[in-house]
């Protein structure tokens, strides 16, 4: 970076201490999860921004849009770092704006919802919100460590999302304040339906600096874990409490063996060949469950309260993507893919896939509602990797089967399954990031409109 520019950064950014250009941490700041897809590996590894940032407030995001916006330096948001596309990664070198000290809890109000800094983790929003009788609606299975921000800015759900569906469902995002990359880098409110403009767009649209995030009452949970036969029975156990709105449920989870014997640490709630199935059921209910689940023909192996982030087993550190890393760490060549089954065809579809595939896919269900209020068998199948043909093979034969497949293995968002089609995220980006200076190369359908000569 040229001297000019690393002395304008400081004057910004007044405390040389959060202008950060040591090699290694710079590295560490430009990279996320994306070493999950072996595809993204090879692409990602060596993208490096130039100097990270780390603002304390807006003034100083504004104050920093504003010099990046005049030098035409490119800048790229980062949460917590737990993305698993390879979002936060600068494709194009620069400013990697560094949001983790911007983690203020401004307010729960009466009526639950979380008024916060994007750099919050969701795990001390947890914990948080449950001391005044709330919890978050959904999180991703990087509690402990994500942001709220970076949740908003690349995620999608998670736990919680059979009950509340993801974040772009039911007002589950009330509002937040963006930066804008304009010529004047301003802050603007997004309400309501406006939120889909900036949601999960990687942070190529607009940082975000203030976020209104909507909380559900707290439940007093139970964690059980049931061991099944057979996929199959093990599938059509938890998809009829998953679908059941009697059940009062913050996780449906079912993974079909060897996947279990991948759980070191708790290979005691699994059993040799058998399926396993993990649900978070109401305290209240748990009797019940557990009724059901030997009426079932499943065998229950555990059951314990689970008391917030600190719970120990944390059983939600082997579901959503946590499954991939279990598997990766049992044997380096498994990978995997973000699908959703149809809640009428899927044992067809679940069929159609072994018969091609054979055990190169092993399933790895996670039930969630949408916005139509229907739940569905969303799914994070682990994957045998060979080569990129096999694995694009798959996923355009998922696509032909009906299966939704957001490709986890390209690094923009288009392919990367959250892309609207109504372009309400392109046309933002070409209000409030006219140059195309937010994390660059990430929405490809972007165009920069070049000055009429
Ligand atoms: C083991 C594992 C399990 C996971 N499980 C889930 C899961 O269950 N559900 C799920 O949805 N995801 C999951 N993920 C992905 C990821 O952990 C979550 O989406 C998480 O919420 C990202 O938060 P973060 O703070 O780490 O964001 P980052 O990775 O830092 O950023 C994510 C994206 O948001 C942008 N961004 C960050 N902050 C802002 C901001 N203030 N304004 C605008 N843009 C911003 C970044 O530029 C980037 O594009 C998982 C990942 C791993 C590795």
């Amino acid at each position: 970076m040229p001297d000019e520019i690393a002395a304008g950064l400081s004057e910004v950014i007044a405390d040389r201490s959060r202008v950060l250009t040591t090699p290694a941490v710079l590295d560490r700041l430009s990279h996320d999860f994306y070493w999950y897809s072996p595809i993204l590996r090879g692409q990602l590894a060596k993208k490096m921004g130039d100097v990270a940032l780390q603002p304390i407030n807006v003034d100083e995001v504004l104050a920093v849009l504003r010099f990046a916006g005049q030098h035409e330096i490119p800048v790229t948001a980062r949460g917590a770092g737990t993305g698993n596309y390879g979002q936060c990664v600068p494709l194009q070198g620069g400013i990697v704006l560094d949001l983790s000290l911007m983690d203020k809890l401004e307010e729960i109000t009466a009526d639950g919802v979380a008024v916060c800094q994007p750099g919050l983790r969701l795990g001390a929003l947890e914990t948080e919100a449950r001391k005044h009788g709330w919890e978050l609606r959904m999180y991703p299975s990087t509690l402990a460590k994500a942001s709220v921000g970076g949740f908003l800015g690349g995620g999608s759900g998670g736990i919680g999302s059979v009950a509340h569906g993801q974040l772009r469902d039911f007002d589950n995002v009330r509002a937040f304040e963006v930066v804008t990359m304009e010529e004047r880098p301003r802050v603007v409110l997004h309400e309501g339906a406006a939120v889909h403009e900036i949601l999960h767009a990687w942070g190529t649209n607009g940082i975000l600096t203030r976020i209104w995030l909507a909380l559900a009452p707290a439940v007093e949970w139970t964690q059980m874990t049931a061991a099944f036969d057979s996929y199959l029975a093990a599938f059509r156990f938890t998809q009829s409490i998953a679908v059941d709105g009697a059940w009062s449920k913050r996780l449906a989870t079912v993974f079909e063996w060897p996947i279990p014997s991948f759980f070191t640490p708790v290979r005691r709630v699994t059993r040799d060949g058998k399926a396993l199935v993990l649900i978070m059921i109401a305290n209240s209910q748990a009797e019940a469950l557990r009724t059901a689940i030997e009426a079932a023909g499943g065998e229950v192996t555990f059951a314990g309260e689970y008391v917030g982030p600190r719970t120990q087993p944390l059983l939600s550190d082997y579901t959503w993507n946590h499954t991939t890393l279990w598997a990766m760490k049992a044997d380096p060549a498994y990978t995997y893919l973000q699908c959703g089954f149809s809640p009428t065809t899927c044992e067809e579809q679940f069929r159609l896939l072994r018969e091609r595939y054979g055990d190169e896919i092993l399933f790895h269900i996670e039930f969630m509602k949408n916005g139509e209020n229907v739940v569905a068998p969303g799914a994070i199948p682990v994957v045998r990797f060979t080569t990129e043909e096999r694995l694009n093979d798959m996923i355009a034969y998922c696509r032909s089967i009906g299966v939704f497949v957001a490709n986890p293995h390209v690094n923009y968002l288009e392919d990367a399954g959250r892309f609207r089609a109504d372009n309400i995220q392109l046309r933002a980006k070409q209000r409030y990031d006219p140059r195309g200076l937010l994390n660059p190369g990430k929405m490809i359908s972007f165009r920069r409109e070049e000055p009429a000569k």
